[in-house]
């Protein structure tokens, strides 16, 4: 036995023993995956549950094809924008009323701080993440020229010496619960606070948090917040986002694009706009209703698995990843926080060749991905997932890099 074989023989012993503790948590029957595969991009594009194709199927067959249109009243379609919302809110710690689905987390994000720059009429600057996701930066930063104001760009951790120094001028402070390429998780209460004494408004994106991550919206005071369908909440390709409206913002909540699916009266057929009372004024126009029905599908997921169970298994594995490759990979540098409190559900590791580590490591059948600058990203959708996949991966890489298979992969595909 050489030394690296102790060293596996203990990750194995260890990723049982979690595995036996995690049990009652583990919801791999539930989906589809193939055999073999190590689905490490649930981040991305969460996996397909068992029973969406025969839910989707009725949709299309019985609804659509044979009910037609009275579907948007005998099925429940007109109000599916809220009632699916009121399904997510529990996950975001919200109450009922404050969440609605439809259109991706750009517009949605577009809406929510147009409509929050007319709540903070005056002030002349919105603070962002210069390390934001790049649509969101589009979105603020297209907004911002809109309206002639200007961008401060801090990490989450200065925002709130931003504030106050800076916090009289600040409209909003929007920002990402969870960094996409580190996977830390920032610090949403005592940054909420922080804008809030400043006077400003607290606008969060939850699309790596939404279903992998508890929030507390409500409890938090946060205002505004939108987050994405199809990564941890497992809607499929394109399904739609969701907005949180907190309900105290209700009232003055006007989205630059005011569509009829927002009115108040949307079959009057008036001429002139007026909001719906609630949170169904953040609709837009009619939503993509197969998406959005396979999004609530998928939700099944969460009947029986509360969100504080999906974030303590999430934790196990991703601290377990985080240690097999500090074990078996060392030379791929951890930039994701080892400290619990500070991780969200995804291990990142920057590497010089973290592109065809990436792509060798799909081509072995785990599946994760590449982003600049450098890193190879591992998703962690825990209730997919075990701990023996977790060092499966990681025995993958250590393989990828001793063959050289990582040298092999050099032209980029589109999607990475
Ligand atoms: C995935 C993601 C998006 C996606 O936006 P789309 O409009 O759905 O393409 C936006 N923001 C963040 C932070 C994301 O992680």
């Amino acid at each position: 036995m050489t030394a690296h074989d102790d060293v596996v023989d203990a990750l194995a012993v260890r990723a049982a023993e979690l595995d036996d503790a995690h049990a009652s948590t583990d919801r791999r029957d539930r989906f589809t995956l193939p055999e073999g595969v190590v689905y490490l991009d649930g981040n991305s594009l969460g996996a397909l549950q068992r029973h969406v194709p025969a839910v989707l199927a009725d949709v299309v067959r019985r609804q659509w094809g044979a009910d037609l249109v009275t579907s948007w009243n005998v099925h429940g379609w007109w109000d599916a924008p809220t009632r699916v919302g009121d399904r997510i809110a529990p996950l975001v710690g919200a109450a009922p009323g404050q969440v609605v689905v439809g259109d991706s987390t750009t517009v949605a994000l577009h809406q929510t701080l147009g409509a929050a720059l007319r709540l903070r009429p005056g002030r002349r600057a919105v603070v962002t993440d210069p390390a934001s996701f790049p649509t969101d930066l589009y979105v603020v930063a297209g907004l911002a020229a809109e309206h002639g104001l200007e961008v401060l760009h801090a990490s989450p951790p200065d925002v709130p010496d931003l504030l106050r120094r800076r916090g009289d001028d600040v409209a909003v402070v929007v920002l990402s619960h969870v960094d996409f390429r580190t996977g830390e998780l920032w610090d949403l209460p005592g940054i909420t606070g922080a804008a809030h004494v400043a006077g400003a408004l607290a606008l969060w994106d939850l699309s790596h948090t939404a279903g992998a991550v508890p929030v507390g919206l409500d409890e938090h005071g946060v205002d505004l917040a939108v987050g994405c369908g199809y990564k941890y909440l497992c809607g499929g390709p394109g399904a739609p986002a969701f907005t949180y409206v907190a309900r105290r913002h209700q009232d003055d909540y006007r989205p630059p694009v005011q569509g009829w699916n927002g009115h108040a009266e949307p079959f009057a057929m008036a001429a002139e706009h007026r909001f719906a009372d609630g949170v169904a004024r953040a609709r837009i126009g009619t939503p993509p209703m197969l998406s959005l029905l396979a999004l609530d599908a998928a939700l099944d997921l969460f009947d029986d698995l509360p969100i504080e169970a999906v974030r303590a298994r999430s934790l196990s594995l991703t601290g377990f990843l985080a240690d097999a490759l500090g074990a078996l990979v060392p030379e791929a540098e951890l930039v994701t926080p080892r400290d619990d409190a500070r991780r969200g559900s995804h291990v990142s590791v920057a590497h010089p060749r973290a592109y065809g580590l990436v792509q060798a490591l799909i081509a072995r059948g785990v599946v994760g991905d590449y982003r600049e600058p450098g890193l190879a990203r591992l998703g962690v959708a825990a209730p997919y997932l075990s701990h023996a996949q977790m060092l499966r991966a990681a025995l993958e890489a250590r393989a990828v890099l001793d063959r050289g298979e990582e040298s092999a992969h050099r032209d980029r595909a589109t999607v990475t």
